[in-house]
């Protein structure tokens, strides 16, 4: 059996009106429009010469259409391949622009789509699930958290946290740092969180990246998380600061987590090496497709670092993938459950209407392992929604 098509659809649903970036980003007042003005996702569709389809997820900051591009101009290197061996392909698609600069950004992200998508084919070929691949069937019930707490007003801030209470779970992240200056008034928040939803439920806090270059700043934030019993501070400072995230490191008690800004698996060894983060937090649908999450899982389990994998601003899809792994990982810490869109008034299609069949039933704060009788991710895609949202 050989590959003989790869399709691409570069999805984008715009945002009614304008939002404010329910995030921390840096420069937000500047880049909030591009960053924030519609939901993003380009699915890959493969095919055999048996007419066998898989899909995978490239995960889609910008630009959907340059992905589109990058990989129908990959295409021809994957067409003809055995999708039983998706690693060798990965390989040959890699070094197809590794030494030509383009070992990150948008390359990985395309052949991350590809590599989803063969992995997809290998599991429906061989009628297994793709955590059989990945470690086999470690656990029936997924620890998991709500993702994620916006900065929105304080009222509604806590009417959410109950909600995600009221759904059953026992974990939350809380967004914070939209004014880094004013971090008083974010740790404050933080405190009311905690009061409403009692002591027995583990916080944490993404940054996403708010404290910049400014690490002596994450540094007095993270002291005054812990005294609040904080279990992680994800992204604090800007991803490439190495020798910033060891500082924090090596001067918080608290965890601090990483990675989902990041590609394959040599920024992740950089990284790990350099005992530079507690949490490693890759998205498959970045870094390289499950090709690279596979070897930057084996990289966690020899460092003795735990593995939450990241699924924000991705489709549904990124979720059901993701939920493979976190089914086979030995050093899981938790899975990322999406309940919160950017826009409180606009739909996420491509969130909650590209799978036929949602995939996330909790029970007790826990989510269920992905079915043994559906094999490769074991989602049926509705081909409606790709049609309506692409965009050339
Ligand atoms: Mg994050």
């Amino acid at each position: 059996m050989k590959v003989s098509k790869v399709e691409v659809f570069p999805l984008y649903v715009p945002l009614s009106e304008a939002i404010d970036a329910p995030i921390s980003i840096p420069h937000a007042d500047k880049v909030q429009d591009i960053v924030f003005g519609g939901y993003r996702a380009t699915i890959v569709r493969v095919t055999t010469d048996d007419g066998l389809v898989g899909y995978g997820e490239c995960m889609t900051r910008f630009a959907p259409a340059a992905l589109k591009k990058i990989i129908e101009e990959v295409a021809p290197i994957v067409v003809g391949t055995d999708p039983l061996q998706p690693e060798y392909t990965w390989e040959i698609m890699y070094a197809s622009m590794m030494n030509r600069g383009h070992n990150r950004g948008f390359f990985i992200e395309a052949i991350s789509g590809i590599d989803i998508a063969l992995w997809d084919l290998r599991g429906k070929i061989l009628n297994l699930p793709l955590y059989m691949f990945l470690g086999g069937h470690q656990r029936d019930l997924i620890p998991c958290y709500a993702s994620s707490l916006r900065m929105r007003e304080k009222s509604i801030v806590l009417d959410t946290a109950q909600q995600f209470l009221d759904d059953g779970f026992r974990s939350m992240k809380i967004k914070l740092g939209k004014n880094p200056d004013g971090y008083v008034k974010d740790i404050k928040l933080v405190e009311e969180i905690r009061k409403q939803v009692g002591d027995d439920v583990i916080l944490t806090v993404d940054a996403n990246c708010a404290y910049h270059e400014d690490y002596k700043l994450a540094l007095r934030v993270g002291r005054e998380l812990e005294k609040l019993g904080t279990y992680w501070f994800e992204e604090p400072i800007s991803p490439d600061n190495m020798y910033g995230y060891k500082y924090l490191v090596d001067h918080l008690d608290m965890a601090i987590a990483w990675g989902e800004s990041s590609f394959t698996r040599f920024d992740f060894a950089n990284m790990i090496s350099e005992r530079a983060i507690d949490i490693v937090q890759p998205n498959p649908c970045r870094v390289g497709g499950l090709t690279e999450v596979a070897k930057i899982a084996h990289m966690t389990q020899a460092f003795h670092l735990p593995y939450a994998p990241h699924t924000g601003s991705c489709s549904a899809l990124c979720l059901a993938v993701s939920l493979h792994i976190a089914t086979a990982l030995p050093n899981l810490l938790t899975f990322e459950v999406m309940r919160s869109d950017w826009s409180k008034q606009d739909h996420n299609p491509l969130r909650h209407d590209l799978l036929k069949e949602p995939y996330d039933v909790l029970e007790n704060g826990f989510l269920h392992a992905p079915r043994a009788d559906r094999p490769g991710i074991g989602v049926e895609i509705n081909e409606e929604i790709l049609e309506r949202y692409s965009v050339s």
